[in-house]
């Protein structure tokens, strides 16, 4: 029988991740050297576990308030007045939420009516088109090119800005490509959504992942953004704590309202360990994050040269843990390269298409692996693409 036709149509259409299908297929081959995972390969530093267990053996092991613990609220209205300059109170401006993601799909969920646009710069993080459809949304993608630094212009936004369009997203320092804005070039993106108010989603999860003495930039901190801003962020890949389901988001009260709406009757709170676990990283981990950031950035430093000696063009990342090469050199598309170096070399990199159609022509490759992967992965590309020469 049938049962698909039971689906709602948005899900029945949206299609499996790429990285998904891909993942699949390594699994099924012995021996794969992985670039493909898009999470830190650091346990969640022990301090901050010990914050946790200590936190349960003093009973609190119930829910916790609906919009988080306010000892963690406070924390990150601290932390970003500190990182961007902007105000957040902690009583009616975050929500600490299930992961970045559950942020962003709330953020979908609250604010889009059938019909309304959504801008979504590509390539871009798997998730947020998504969003915007299951939540009636119509995805409108802007395609950056690696000339452009795979930066998205104020002039490609005016253009691509309609009456009904409700928001933007960005996605800074950015998954796939590791490229991040500076506060200049986002103050001058400020000036499209403010003329025409248009929302930005800014999901800034990478914000403490920058290299080369970066400054994390925000639109939020853009002139007269605050109120337009949505900002989602979390400690899954700051403080390593992807299983621990942390996140939060914050906005003007009014947007907020309607977003925690979501959260309070769909998960009720975000686990309660975790917030003790992420307030403890984020109050007391600096030295632990640092050296976190460090060890990515010598990777990061190597994958660069390397790919550099392999011949395969690249925008140097500023920030996050990808690298987003051009393998369209070797005049094959990014599935059949994928495809052929994991079957070839058993090295595993998520085609560029994955993350929409301006990603075909490049692959991600994620440096949150050991350096004795990396080198051994970065030496099964080189074999493959001289092998095509
Ligand atoms: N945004 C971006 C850009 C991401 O890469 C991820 C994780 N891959 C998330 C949000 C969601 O992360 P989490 O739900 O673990 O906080």
């Amino acid at each position: 029988m049938d049962m698909q036709k039971y689906l709602k149509r948005q899900v029945a259409d949206i299609q499996p991740s790429v990285i998904r299908k891909f993942f699949d297929l390594a699994s099924t081959i012995p021996g794969v050297v992985s670039l493909g995972i898009g999470e830190p390969d650091f346990s969640t530093p022990k301090a901050f576990c010990e914050a946790g267990y200590r936190s349960m053996l003093a009973g609190k092991t119930g829910y916790s308030p609906n919009p988080g613990i306010i000892e963690l609220r406070r924390a990150i209205s601290d932390y970003l007045a500190g990182l961007i300059g902007v105000e957040y109170n902690p009583e009616n401006q975050i929500v600490v939420t299930v992961g970045g993601s559950e942020a962003i799909d709330a953020t979908c969920r609250a604010l889009l009516e059938p019909g309304d646009e959504v801008i979504i710069p590509e390539p871009a993080f798997v998730s947020y088109a998504p969003c915007v459809e299951l939540a009636g949304g119509v995805v409108v993608p802007l395609p950056c090119t690696m000339e452009a630094g795979f930066k998205l212009t104020p002039q490609q936004l005016e253009a691509a800005i309609t009456p009904r369009t409700k928001m933007v997203v960005l996605n800074f320092p950015s998954n796939p490509t590791g490229v991040v804005m500076s506060q200049d070039e986002l103050n001058a993106l400020a000036v499209p959504l403010r003329n025409h108010g248009v929302l930005a989603l800014s999901d800034e999860i990478y914000a403490e992942l920058l290299y080369d003495g970066r400054k994390h930039a925000s639109i939020a901190a853009a002139p007269g953004m605050q109120d337009l801003t949505i900002l989602i962020s979390g400690f899954s890949k700051s403080l390593a704590m992807t299983g621990w389901r942390i996140g939060y988001v914050c906005a003007h009260p009014d947007i907020l309202r309607g977003i925690y709406k979501i959260h309070q009757f769909s998960l009720s709170c975000a686990s309660t360990t975790g917030q003790y676990v992420a307030l403890e990283g984020l109050t007391n981990g600096h030295a632990e994050v640092e050296r976190m950031v460090a060890e990515y950035d010598r990777r990061r430093r190597f994958i660069v040269r390397r790919f550099a000696e392999i011949g395969l063009p690249m925008c140097e990342p500023g920030g996050a843990f990808y690298a987003f090469p051009k393998i369209s050199v070797t005049g094959l598309s990014s599935d059949e390269f994928c495809e052929q170096l994991l079957l070839q070399q058993k090295v595993a990199c998520i085609p560029g298409y994955g993350f929409g159609q301006s990603g075909e022509g490049f692959m991600r490759c994620s440096y949150a692996t050991s350096m004795e992967n990396i080198e051994a992965a970065c030496n099964g590309i080189e074999r493959f693409v001289n092998s095509l020469k």
